[in-house]
């Protein structure tokens, strides 16, 4: 008896019939099934429970092994973007001043645009271009 496996591609099993010693193999799930011998046509109980059971446990434990790297992986990465996010404080005092300082300015822009520009100031511009635009038709 000897397995054949990878955890990838279908694992089997070679044995010696019982009956005439002819060697077969089978698939290691069909262990413990009944198989009629292609030689000698007698019919006989697949062996390799042992080997599926076996099989089985050791296919979880490298999944159980590869999820544990992946979470490992995650853990990593989580830990390292947490690393990132926690800026310098001298940094983030900067770019906070540096956003006061912004709002300032725009702030100061706009009421310097209300001054030049008080309210009234646009009908009165739309009241004029109205007028020029009645003489344009008017007398060209
Ligand atoms: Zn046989």
């Amino acid at each position: 008896m000897g397995i054949k496996d990878t955890f990838h591609r279908k694992p089997s099993l070679s044995y010696d019939c019982p009956h005439c010693g002819e060697r077969l193999k089978s698939p290691l799930m069909d262990a413990g099934t009944e198989d009629t011998c292609p030689h000698c046509h007698q019919t006989f109980a697949v062996p390799g429970e042992n080997e599926k059971q076996e099989y089985e446990k050791e296919k979880q434990a490298h999944q159980d092994k590869r999820a544990a790297e992946q979470d490992a992986k995650y853990k990593a990465q989580a830990e390292r973007r947490a690393k990132e996010r926690a800026v310098d404080p001298f940094f983030r005092e900067q770019q906070e001043s540096d956003e006061k300082q912004a709002i300032t300015q725009r702030r100061a822009a706009s009421e310097a645009f209300e001054k030049a520009c008080p309210a009234g100031w646009f009908p009165l511009a739309m009241v004029v271009v109205g007028v020029l635009i009645f003489f344009f038709f008017a007398f060209v």
